[in-house]
C-alpha cells in the first residue's frame, strides 16, 4: 500500500464520519482512477433512505457499472473505510472494479461492535425442481 493509497483511504474514513454525523453507519468509500483522480464517493446511508442495501460498497459498484467503461473499471481502485461485506462484495465482483482498498477488517469491525449486532444467515432450502427452473436459463444462455 503507498502513500496515495492511504491518503485515499483518509478520505474514505472522513466520509465514514460524515455517515455518522448523518445518523447512519459508520461507513464511507471512494472510487479513484489509476492517478488518484477521484471519480465518485458516498457513505452510508441505510438509516436517512430506509433501504438496507445502501452501503456505500454497493451504491459504487452499480454506479461504477452504470457510468464506467469496462476496461475503466478495471482501473479503478475503490477505496472503503471498512472490508466490503458479502453482499458489496458480490456487487463488487460484478461491476468489473479492479481493486479494492480497506482500512478495517471485518474481523477489526466485529472487536469494535456490541455482541449480537452481526447478521447471519437466512435458512435456505434446495436446490429443487431443476427441470422445470432449468427452461428459462437455457433459453437466456442460448
Ligand atoms: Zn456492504
Amino acid at each position: 500500500m503507498t502513500r496515495e493509497d492511504e491518503a485515499l483511504l483518509r478520505r474514505a474514513i472522513e466520509l465514514a464520519a460524515t455517515a455518522r454525523a448523518g445518523g447512519n453507519p459508520p461507513f464511507g468509500s471512494l472510487l479513484a482512477g489509476p492517478d488518484g483522480t477521484v471519480l465518485a464517493e458516498d457513505h452510508n446511508t441505510s438509516i436517512t433512505e430506509r433501504d438496507i442495501t445502501a452501503h456505500p460498497e454497493l451504491k459504487l459498484a452499480r454506479w461504477a457499472a452504470r457510468e464506467l467503461d469496462p476496461d475503466t473499471a478495471a482501473a479503478t481502485t475503490m477505496y472503503t473505510s471498512c472490508q466490503p461485506c458479502g453482499m458489496c462484495a458480490g456487487a463488487i465482483a460484478r461491476s468489473g472494479l479492479g481493486r479494492v482498498v480497506y482500512a478495517l477488517s471485518n474481523e477489526q469491525l466485529a472487536t469494535l461492535k456490541p455482541p449480537g449486532t452481526g447478521f447471519t444467515d437466512a435458512p435456505a432450502e434446495g436446490p429443487a425442481l431443476f427441470d422445470e427452473a432449468r427452461i428459462p436459463v437455457e433459453e437466456y444462455y442460448r
